[in-house]
């Protein structure tokens, strides 16, 4: 083994004594570099299989609210989250420990159960109306979530404005651009319907929804806030992987409001400017696009 696997290794025992105490020796692990600053680990020990993330000490605070996101869904139980077994800080890295999620085949209905359960868990609401407890974040971008009675003025100034001024102070988008969002702002409210607010993933993008042991679907990485669920359909449009039985039985369950397909773009402008903030001007053309469209 080299020196740096011999270290990491030993990383990885210490963690999960720390919070699972005596485990014997690590029977098996793999490296997953799926996200695009955390490193995670499967790691199997006589106890069970875990499933580890960690990130390089920045980004402070992003698996406190990660374990508290999980924690949130798991309290309505509505669509399985792994279980969170830790959270912590070791070498000054910070880090999350949760049960590993062992995958198998999906189940012929993955996608309807998908739809009913997605559509359960936004049937879960917050009598302080759309927002959070807590400040979160989306991928490594932050997300604040300052509690708003009405859900339009929540997705104005908490998702679009706050990532719009973000952009501006990095000087990742022109004056062009800020005045348009300036605009569109204006005429949010005769667009989007004003929904009871929803307890969302946040994230659901398809790399977040797994298959589980039973072949359905568990939900892990969440940027949770209660928020308008149409917000959430529109997100798992924005790179696809979703069967239309899902879209069907969630409208069965809980009906989307006439106009949705209108509104889509609208709200993806939220997951396109946290792009731009994460990687850069690439995502500059379709945000200008949909400005274009719902001003023209
Ligand atoms: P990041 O926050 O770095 O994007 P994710 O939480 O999305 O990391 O995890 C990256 C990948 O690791 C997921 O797409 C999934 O394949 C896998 N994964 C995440 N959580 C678990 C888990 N509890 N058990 C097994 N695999 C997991």
């Amino acid at each position: 083994m080299s020196q740096q696997s011999q270290e990491q290794y030993q990383f990885i025992e210490s963690i999960l004594r720390q919070n699972l105490g005596e485990i014997g020796t690590i029977e098996d692990f793999q490296f997953f570099y799926g996200g695009n600053f955390n490193l995670a680990v499967r790691v199997k020990v006589a106890q069970g299989e875990y499933f580890i993330k960690w990130n390089q000490g920045d980004h402070q605070g992003l698996f406190q609210a990660e374990a508290k996101n999980l924690g949130l869904i798991a309290s309505t139980g509505t669509i399985p989250v792994p279980q969170v077994l830790g959270v912590g800080q070791m070498d000054e890295k910070e880090y999350l420990v949760m049960e590993c999620i062992p995958t198998a085949e999906k189940k012929e209905n993955y996608w309807s159960d998908f739809g009913i359960k997605l559509a359960q868990l936004h049937q879960t609401n917050a009598h302080q109306g759309h927002g959070l407890d807590y400040d979160n974040f989306i991928g490594a971008a932050k997300q604040v979530n300052h509690w708003d009675k009405n859900g339009v003025s929540f997705f104005i100034q908490n998702r679009l404005k706050f990532q719009v001024d973000t952009a501006s102070y990095h000087r990742k988008i022109d004056g062009a651009t800020n005045e348009a969002f300036e605009k569109l702002y204006d005429k949010i409210p005769s667009i989007i319907p004003n929904e009871q607010s929803a307890l969302l993933h946040g994230d659901l993008w398809s790399g977040n929804a797994m298959v589980n042991q039973h072949g359905l679907v568990s939900l892990v990485d969440p940027s949770c806030y209660y928020g308008l669920r149409e917000a959430e359909i529109a997100f798992t449009t924005m790179f696809g992987g979703f069967e239309k039985e899902f879209y069907e039985a969630y409208h069965e369950s809980f009906p989307i409001l006439k106009g949705f397909h209108e509104r889509i773009p609208l709200y993806n402008l939220y997951p396109l400017m946290v792009h731009v903030n994460l990687f850069g001007e690439g995502y500059l053309p379709a945000v200008n696009k949909i400005l274009d469209s719902y001003l023209n």
